[in-house]
């Protein structure tokens, strides 16, 4: 029987870490190649391609890098890929699958994984994770999602996932919406259909920059007074609750509004912003009226890298269309 081609990159994370010598830290060593030898059963699914596109802890990823790898993956699906893994490092795995799924226009899914244990580890879940992830991207059920993260027998849309445990095994969430899926005895099945999702032309410069600031209490307000003088094209705050500032930072918030855009999200890990419930100072309904934009269910960090594509793109007077956009997200 032909098997469907598959393809699969590596970029580094716990998944491809191990100690070079006993009582040693875990480092990315492991390539993609002798990853997909702790997997074998994969030769019985499909024929695959992989490739070691870097091996990084997921830290040290960069913008950059994660255009390389879209381009390398829609080259694959040129190709005749019916859909590509990317194994990484967790820690910015919800960033980096957002990323991707604001630029992937492809039918193809992509699908993210890695692992919380690394390779030598009890229980590494790495093998398990980059099974289910490749079982996910050969699956008729998942063309026309976008990018998914499958973890610990989990779908997750890119737009909703968080990592919201430092260490625990069931480390992804996607708080509010829940998982789109589950892997259930290797079968892919959903839990709600796909839901259309815009997708931005690639930036077309990528020097510019988008701080993120969380607000905390009694902070002072020296950073923002010198956010413009830095040079930074955009900001995001990490607002309390419903998305609140002290009156201080709404302040210096409208003066930077007035040169850049300005997103609030809310620091809460969970929820939506607000956009007419409350009216102090420094409440959604004062930052509203001095220039901010809510960022609805977007967690801060996602809200910035949405910013950032718009701004490559210099689409940023369509930011308001696209935060709410993700403020009707359906699961
Ligand atoms: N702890 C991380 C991981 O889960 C390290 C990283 O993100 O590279 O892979």
């Amino acid at each position: 029987m032909d098997l469907p081609k598959l393809a699969i990159a590596a970029l580094g994370g716990t998944v491809s870490m191990q100690a070079r010598n006993a009582g040693e830290g875990v480092i990315p060593t492991v390539s993609g190649e002798a990853l997909l030898a702790s997997v074998p059963q994969l030769t019985t699914l499909a024929r695959v391609t992989v490739e070691t596109l870097g091996l990084l802890p997921s830290a040290s990823l960069n913008f950059g890098c994660l255009l390389s790898v879209l381009s390398w993956a829609k080259y694959q699906v040129e190709q005749g890929a019916v859909g590509v893994v990317i194994t990484q490092g967790t820690d910015t795995l919800e960033e980096a699958a957002v990323f991707f799924d604001y630029l992937w226009d492809c039918d193809e899914p992509l699908v993210l994984t890695g692992a919380m244990r690394s390779a030598k580890q009890a229980g590494a879940d790495g093998p398990a994770n980059v099974l289910d992830a490749c079982r996910v991207a050969l699956a008729e059920n998942s063309r026309r999602r976008g990018v998914q993260v499958v973890m610990n027998g989990q779908i997750h849309q890119a737009r909703c996932v968080r990592k919201t445990d430092s260490l625990a095994l069931q480390a992804f969430s996607s708080p509010i919406f829940g998982p789109a899926g589950l892997l259930v005895e290797n079968h892919v099945g959903y839990l709600c259909p796909s839901v259309p999702h815009s997708v931005l032309p690639l930036p077309q410069h990528t020097t510019h920059k988008v701080a993120l600031l969380e607000a905390s209490l009694s902070a002072d307000t020296l950073l923002l007074e010198n956010i413009l003088k830095l040079g930074y094209d955009g900001l995001v705050i990490a607002g309390f609750g419903a998305e609140h500032v002290s009156e201080s930072w709404a302040a210096m918030i409208e003066v930077i509004a007035g040169k850049i855009p300005v997103i609030i999200a809310t620091r809460t890990g969970s929820g939506s912003t607000a956009q007419h419930s409350y009216g102090f100072a420094g409440s959604e309904l004062d930052l509203i009226r001095k220039g901010a934009l809510m960022a609805g269910f977007l967690c801060p960090r996602k809200a910035r890298i949405l910013l950032w594509l718009l701004l490559g793109c210099q689409r940023q007077d369509e930011l308001a269309r696209y935060l709410n956009d993700n403020s009707r997200l359906q699961p």
